[in-house]
Protein backbone atom coordinates (compact mmCIF):
# COMPACT_ATOMS: atom_id res chain seq x y z
CA UNK A 1 0.00 0.00 0.00
CA UNK A 2 1.13 3.06 -0.85
CA UNK A 3 2.47 5.40 2.35
CA UNK A 4 1.43 8.50 1.17
CA UNK A 5 -2.11 7.05 0.77
CA UNK A 6 -2.87 6.84 4.49
CA UNK A 7 -3.59 9.72 6.47
CA UNK A 8 -2.07 12.11 4.61
CA UNK A 9 -2.30 14.85 6.94
CA UNK A 10 -1.54 13.18 9.56
CA UNK A 11 1.57 12.25 7.75
CA UNK A 12 2.30 16.15 6.67
CA UNK A 13 1.97 17.61 9.99
CA UNK A 14 4.47 14.68 11.40
CA UNK A 15 7.02 15.46 8.59
CA UNK A 16 6.45 19.23 9.72
CA UNK A 17 4.74 19.93 6.48
CA UNK A 18 1.59 21.28 7.72
CA UNK A 19 0.80 22.85 11.43
CA UNK A 20 -1.77 20.24 12.99
CA UNK A 21 -5.35 21.51 13.76
CA UNK A 22 -5.00 22.86 17.00
CA UNK A 23 -1.72 24.93 16.98
CA UNK A 24 -4.07 27.09 14.12
CA UNK A 25 -6.54 27.75 16.18
CA UNK A 26 -4.56 28.53 19.42
CA UNK A 27 -3.25 31.31 16.55
CA UNK A 28 -6.43 32.50 15.07
CA UNK A 29 -7.54 35.57 16.83
CA UNK A 30 -11.08 35.73 17.48
CA UNK A 31 -12.89 38.85 19.15
CA UNK A 32 -15.12 37.87 21.57
CA UNK A 33 -17.17 39.03 24.62
CA UNK A 34 -16.55 36.25 27.26
CA UNK A 35 -19.39 37.46 29.71
CA UNK A 36 -21.64 37.33 26.65
CA UNK A 37 -24.32 34.39 26.56
CA UNK A 38 -23.55 31.55 25.12
CA UNK A 39 -25.55 31.59 22.18
CA UNK A 40 -23.61 34.79 21.19
CA UNK A 41 -20.33 32.69 21.89
CA UNK A 42 -21.96 29.88 20.02
CA UNK A 43 -22.61 32.38 16.76
CA UNK A 44 -18.54 34.16 17.29
CA UNK A 45 -17.27 30.22 16.92
CA UNK A 46 -18.83 29.12 14.38
CA UNK A 47 -18.44 32.36 12.54
CA UNK A 48 -14.19 31.45 13.41
CA UNK A 49 -14.84 28.67 12.07
CA UNK A 50 -14.73 29.64 8.11
CA UNK A 51 -11.89 31.46 8.74
CA UNK A 52 -9.99 28.38 10.69
CA UNK A 53 -10.84 26.22 7.45
CA UNK A 54 -9.50 29.22 5.33
CA UNK A 55 -5.90 29.35 7.24
CA UNK A 56 -6.31 25.07 7.33
CA UNK A 57 -6.13 25.40 3.55
CA UNK A 58 -3.48 28.17 3.16
CA UNK A 59 -1.48 27.47 6.62
CA UNK A 60 2.29 27.41 4.74
CA UNK A 61 4.37 24.33 7.17
CA UNK A 62 6.30 26.64 8.13
CA UNK A 63 4.46 30.09 9.30
CA UNK A 64 2.78 28.70 12.28
CA UNK A 65 2.78 32.47 13.58
CA UNK A 66 3.10 33.56 17.28
CA UNK A 67 0.10 31.58 20.40
CA UNK A 68 -2.42 34.09 20.62
CA UNK A 69 -2.85 33.26 24.50
CA UNK A 70 -5.99 35.09 25.29
CA UNK A 71 -8.89 35.44 22.73
CA UNK A 72 -7.46 32.85 20.30
CA UNK A 73 -10.26 30.16 18.65
CA UNK A 74 -8.72 27.65 20.91
CA UNK A 75 -9.60 30.24 23.79
CA UNK A 76 -13.11 30.41 22.30
CA UNK A 77 -13.60 26.52 22.72
CA UNK A 78 -12.34 26.42 26.03
CA UNK A 79 -14.76 28.83 27.21
CA UNK A 80 -17.87 27.36 25.68
CA UNK A 81 -17.02 24.32 27.07
CA UNK A 82 -16.07 25.15 30.41
CA UNK A 83 -19.76 26.65 30.13
CA UNK A 84 -21.57 23.27 29.20
CA UNK A 85 -20.34 22.07 32.22
CA UNK A 86 -23.03 23.30 34.62
CA UNK A 87 -25.30 21.44 31.99
CA UNK A 88 -23.04 18.72 30.65
CA UNK A 89 -23.96 17.51 27.26
CA UNK A 90 -20.64 16.21 26.42
CA UNK A 91 -21.92 13.05 25.11
CA UNK A 92 -25.06 12.50 23.65
CA UNK A 93 -26.46 10.96 27.24
CA UNK A 94 -27.26 15.00 27.73
CA UNK A 95 -27.53 14.23 31.28
CA UNK A 96 -27.37 18.14 32.02
CA UNK A 97 -25.87 17.26 35.38
CA UNK A 98 -24.17 20.72 36.80
CA UNK A 99 -20.50 19.38 37.17
CA UNK A 100 -19.30 22.34 38.35
CA UNK A 101 -21.54 22.46 41.24
CA UNK A 102 -20.53 18.78 41.91
CA UNK A 103 -23.23 16.70 40.52
CA UNK A 104 -22.26 14.08 38.07
CA UNK A 105 -24.20 12.11 35.35
CA UNK A 106 -23.74 8.84 33.93
CA UNK A 107 -19.87 8.77 33.31
CA UNK A 108 -19.51 9.75 37.17
CA UNK A 109 -16.96 12.39 35.69
CA UNK A 110 -17.27 15.88 38.00
CA UNK A 111 -15.62 19.19 37.09
CA UNK A 112 -11.83 17.16 37.34
CA UNK A 113 -10.46 15.06 35.48
CA UNK A 114 -8.36 12.29 36.38
CA UNK A 115 -6.09 9.78 34.29
CA UNK A 116 -5.06 7.01 35.55
CA UNK A 117 -1.58 6.43 32.84
CA UNK A 118 -0.02 8.10 30.41
CA UNK A 119 3.22 6.09 28.38
CA UNK A 120 4.97 5.72 24.98
CA UNK A 121 2.47 2.71 23.97
CA UNK A 122 3.82 0.65 20.94
CA UNK A 123 0.24 -1.38 20.48
CA UNK A 124 -1.94 1.10 18.73
CA UNK A 125 -2.03 0.33 14.41
CA UNK A 126 1.47 1.01 12.73
CA UNK A 127 1.28 4.48 11.43
CA UNK A 128 0.45 5.92 15.15
CA UNK A 129 3.30 4.50 17.24
CA UNK A 130 4.85 5.07 19.44
CA UNK A 131 1.53 6.73 20.72
CA UNK A 132 1.61 9.14 23.49
CA UNK A 133 -1.44 7.61 25.07
CA UNK A 134 -3.36 9.36 28.13
CA UNK A 135 -5.68 7.08 29.66
CA UNK A 136 -8.37 9.50 31.36
CA UNK A 137 -10.81 7.75 33.70
CA UNK A 138 -14.97 6.80 33.47
CA UNK A 139 -16.72 6.37 30.45
CA UNK A 140 -19.69 7.46 28.16
CA UNK A 141 -20.26 3.62 27.63
CA UNK A 142 -21.32 0.87 30.15
CA UNK A 143 -20.19 -2.18 28.08
CA UNK A 144 -19.87 -5.16 29.91
CA UNK A 145 -17.47 -6.70 28.78
CA UNK A 146 -15.05 -3.82 28.99
CA UNK A 147 -11.30 -4.58 29.22
CA UNK A 148 -10.29 -1.26 31.43
CA UNK A 149 -13.44 -1.59 33.42
CA UNK A 150 -11.01 -0.62 36.47
CA UNK A 151 -10.63 2.63 34.90
CA UNK A 152 -13.73 2.98 33.18
CA UNK A 153 -16.36 2.55 36.24
CA UNK A 154 -13.97 4.26 38.25
CA UNK A 155 -13.76 8.05 37.54
CA UNK A 156 -11.97 8.65 39.97
CA UNK A 157 -8.99 6.49 39.01
CA UNK A 158 -5.47 7.46 39.12
CA UNK A 159 -4.16 11.11 39.69
CA UNK A 160 -6.13 14.76 38.81
CA UNK A 161 -5.43 16.39 35.92
CA UNK A 162 -3.43 19.37 36.47
CA UNK A 163 -3.28 20.94 33.22
CA UNK A 164 0.10 22.68 33.04
CA UNK A 165 2.10 19.49 34.67
CA UNK A 166 0.08 17.57 31.82
CA UNK A 167 1.18 19.97 29.52
CA UNK A 168 4.54 19.52 30.59
CA UNK A 169 4.60 15.73 30.44
CA UNK A 170 2.93 16.22 26.46
CA UNK A 171 6.38 18.01 25.10
CA UNK A 172 8.62 15.61 27.30
CA UNK A 173 7.14 12.68 25.09
CA UNK A 174 7.06 14.38 21.98
CA UNK A 175 10.59 14.94 23.00
CA UNK A 176 11.29 11.38 23.30
CA UNK A 177 9.80 10.37 19.72
CA UNK A 178 5.86 10.18 20.15
CA UNK A 179 4.21 10.96 17.01
CA UNK A 180 1.08 12.45 18.31
CA UNK A 181 -0.92 13.10 21.29
CA UNK A 182 -3.67 9.98 21.55
CA UNK A 183 -6.58 11.19 24.18
CA UNK A 184 -8.37 7.96 25.39
CA UNK A 185 -10.03 6.48 28.50
CA UNK A 186 -13.05 5.09 29.18
CA UNK A 187 -13.38 7.79 26.63
CA UNK A 188 -11.88 11.12 26.49
CA UNK A 189 -15.40 13.03 25.83
CA UNK A 190 -15.97 13.28 29.61
CA UNK A 191 -13.11 15.24 29.96
CA UNK A 192 -13.33 17.95 27.08
CA UNK A 193 -12.74 21.40 28.48
CA UNK A 194 -9.59 19.72 30.53
CA UNK A 195 -8.04 18.62 27.27
CA UNK A 196 -8.71 22.09 25.63
CA UNK A 197 -7.26 23.63 28.51
CA UNK A 198 -4.20 21.11 28.61
CA UNK A 199 -3.81 21.65 24.94
CA UNK A 200 -4.13 25.87 25.17
CA UNK A 201 -0.88 25.49 27.65
CA UNK A 202 1.05 23.14 24.79
CA UNK A 203 3.03 24.64 21.67
CA UNK A 204 4.22 22.01 19.86
CA UNK A 205 3.70 20.51 16.41
CA UNK A 206 1.90 17.36 16.86
CA UNK A 207 -0.94 15.45 15.61
CA UNK A 208 -3.97 15.10 18.19
CA UNK A 209 -5.78 11.72 17.84
CA UNK A 210 -9.17 11.41 19.68
CA UNK A 211 -9.21 7.49 20.52
CA UNK A 212 -13.44 7.08 21.06
CA UNK A 213 -16.46 5.42 20.95
CA UNK A 214 -17.82 8.21 19.15
CA UNK A 215 -20.77 9.06 21.26
CA UNK A 216 -20.19 12.75 21.55
CA UNK A 217 -22.81 15.14 20.77
CA UNK A 218 -23.17 17.47 18.13
CA UNK A 219 -22.17 20.39 19.93
CA UNK A 220 -18.65 18.32 21.57
CA UNK A 221 -18.33 17.54 17.83
CA UNK A 222 -18.51 21.11 16.50
CA UNK A 223 -15.48 21.86 19.22
CA UNK A 224 -13.86 18.87 18.42
CA UNK A 225 -13.51 20.36 14.91
CA UNK A 226 -10.52 22.39 14.86
CA UNK A 227 -8.64 20.55 17.31
CA UNK A 228 -8.69 16.57 16.00
CA UNK A 229 -5.86 15.44 13.41
CA UNK A 230 -7.14 12.14 13.35
CA UNK A 231 -10.35 10.26 14.97
CA UNK A 232 -9.36 6.81 16.32
CA UNK A 233 -12.94 5.90 16.53
CA UNK A 234 -14.65 2.57 17.81
CA UNK A 235 -17.81 1.21 15.81
CA UNK A 236 -19.41 -1.39 18.37
CA UNK A 237 -22.33 -1.85 17.23
CA UNK A 238 -25.17 -2.49 13.60
CA UNK A 239 -28.19 -1.49 15.53
CA UNK A 240 -29.81 0.53 18.71
CA UNK A 241 -30.56 -3.12 20.26
CA UNK A 242 -27.06 -4.38 20.86
CA UNK A 243 -25.83 -1.37 21.87
CA UNK A 244 -28.48 -0.85 24.61
CA UNK A 245 -28.17 -4.29 25.65
CA UNK A 246 -24.25 -4.41 25.99
CA UNK A 247 -23.61 -0.69 26.64
CA UNK A 248 -26.43 0.67 27.73
CA UNK A 249 -26.05 3.47 25.26
CA UNK A 250 -29.82 4.44 23.25
CA UNK A 251 -29.73 6.11 20.13
CA UNK A 252 -26.12 4.56 18.93
CA UNK A 253 -27.01 4.03 14.98
CA UNK A 254 -27.83 7.78 14.39
CA UNK A 255 -25.41 8.92 16.56
CA UNK A 256 -22.58 7.13 15.48
CA UNK A 257 -22.77 7.58 11.81
CA UNK A 258 -23.69 10.96 12.05
CA UNK A 259 -20.42 11.83 14.38
CA UNK A 260 -18.38 9.53 11.63
CA UNK A 261 -19.81 11.13 9.23
CA UNK A 262 -18.38 14.86 10.50
CA UNK A 263 -15.56 13.35 11.55
CA UNK A 264 -14.98 12.46 7.82
CA UNK A 265 -15.61 15.83 6.46
CA UNK A 266 -13.27 17.70 9.08
CA UNK A 267 -10.55 15.48 9.99
CA UNK A 268 -9.25 12.28 9.03
CA UNK A 269 -10.43 8.66 10.59
CA UNK A 270 -8.86 5.48 11.25
CA UNK A 271 -12.38 3.35 11.83
CA UNK A 272 -12.02 0.50 14.50
CA UNK A 273 -14.35 -2.69 14.99
CA UNK A 274 -13.33 -5.01 17.80
CA UNK A 275 -15.66 -8.14 16.44
CA UNK A 276 -17.86 -9.80 19.19
CA UNK A 277 -18.76 -13.36 19.48
CA UNK A 278 -22.16 -14.22 18.25
CA UNK A 279 -22.31 -10.39 16.42
CA UNK A 280 -21.34 -10.74 12.82
CA UNK A 281 -25.05 -10.35 11.54
CA UNK A 282 -26.04 -7.85 13.50
CA UNK A 283 -22.75 -5.91 14.03
CA UNK A 284 -20.21 -6.82 12.08
CA UNK A 285 -21.38 -7.10 8.40
CA UNK A 286 -23.76 -3.76 8.93
CA UNK A 287 -21.09 -1.58 10.04
CA UNK A 288 -18.58 -3.02 7.32
CA UNK A 289 -21.35 -2.30 4.64
CA UNK A 290 -22.26 1.21 6.08
CA UNK A 291 -18.34 1.73 5.91
CA UNK A 292 -18.28 0.68 2.99
CA UNK A 293 -21.00 3.03 0.93
CA UNK A 294 -20.52 6.20 2.80
CA UNK A 295 -16.78 6.17 3.25
CA UNK A 296 -14.70 3.84 1.19
CA UNK A 297 -11.56 5.02 1.87
CA UNK A 298 -11.58 4.87 5.27
CA UNK A 299 -8.52 3.04 7.19
CA UNK A 300 -10.52 0.60 8.71
CA UNK A 301 -9.12 -2.11 11.62
CA UNK A 302 -10.57 -4.92 12.02
CA UNK A 303 -9.80 -6.39 15.89
CA UNK A 304 -9.94 -9.79 17.06
CA UNK A 305 -8.80 -9.70 20.69
CA UNK A 306 -11.97 -9.81 22.58
CA UNK A 307 -12.14 -11.36 25.40
CA UNK A 308 -14.70 -12.19 28.31
CA UNK A 309 -14.15 -9.44 30.81
CA UNK A 310 -15.96 -7.84 33.58
CA UNK A 311 -19.74 -9.16 33.81
CA UNK A 312 -19.27 -10.79 30.04
CA UNK A 313 -20.01 -13.75 31.76
CA UNK A 314 -24.04 -12.86 32.08
CA UNK A 315 -24.52 -12.58 28.36
CA UNK A 316 -24.20 -16.10 26.89
CA UNK A 317 -22.91 -15.48 23.41
CA UNK A 318 -20.30 -12.74 25.43
CA UNK A 319 -18.70 -15.14 27.55
CA UNK A 320 -16.14 -16.96 25.39
CA UNK A 321 -13.56 -15.88 22.72
CA UNK A 322 -13.84 -15.75 18.87
CA UNK A 323 -13.93 -18.91 17.20
CA UNK A 324 -11.82 -19.54 14.01
CA UNK A 325 -14.89 -19.24 12.10
CA UNK A 326 -16.27 -16.29 13.20
CA UNK A 327 -12.35 -14.93 12.60
CA UNK A 328 -12.34 -15.89 9.10
CA UNK A 329 -15.76 -14.59 8.59
CA UNK A 330 -15.54 -11.23 9.51
CA UNK A 331 -12.22 -11.47 7.44
CA UNK A 332 -14.62 -12.55 4.91
CA UNK A 333 -17.13 -9.87 5.45
CA UNK A 334 -14.76 -7.18 4.75
CA UNK A 335 -13.73 -8.77 1.75
CA UNK A 336 -16.67 -8.73 0.36
CA UNK A 337 -17.41 -5.21 0.62
CA UNK A 338 -14.11 -4.11 0.08
CA UNK A 339 -12.67 -2.18 2.87
CA UNK A 340 -9.13 -2.32 3.44
CA UNK A 341 -7.55 -4.03 6.82
CA UNK A 342 -5.19 -1.89 8.06
CA UNK A 343 -4.06 -4.60 11.39
CA UNK A 344 -0.73 -6.20 9.48
CA UNK A 345 -0.16 -2.66 8.00
CA UNK A 346 3.40 -0.99 8.50
CA UNK A 347 4.83 2.48 8.32
CA UNK A 348 7.91 4.48 8.69
CA UNK A 349 9.10 8.04 8.25
CA UNK A 350 11.98 6.95 7.01
CA UNK A 351 12.01 8.19 3.67
S1 LIG B 1 -20.13 13.48 29.58
FE1 LIG B 1 -22.04 12.47 28.95
S2 LIG B 1 -22.41 10.93 30.55
FE2 LIG B 1 -20.95 12.40 31.41
S3 LIG B 1 -22.23 13.94 32.49
FE3 LIG B 1 -21.82 14.71 30.42
S4 LIG B 1 -23.60 14.09 29.20
FE4 LIG B 1 -23.58 12.80 31.09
Amino acid sequence: MNRDSVLPGYFAILRGRSPSRYRIASRLHVDYDAAAPQEELWKVHDGAMQEFRDALDSSPPDDHGKKDKSTSLLCLKELIAMRMLNSCGFCERKCRADRLEHEVGSCGVNAVSHYSSEFLHIGEEPELVPSHTIFFSGCTFKCVYCQNWDISTNPNAGISVMPAELSECIVRRHLEGARNVNLVGGDPTPHLHTILKVLGLCDINTPIVWNSNMYMSGETMKLLDGIVDVYLGDFKYGNDKCASRCSAADRYWGTITRNFIHAHEDSEILMRHLVLPGHLECCTEPIVRWASEHMPDVRFNLMFQYRPCHSAHRYPELGRSLSREEISGSIGIVKKYGLSNLANTKYSLDS
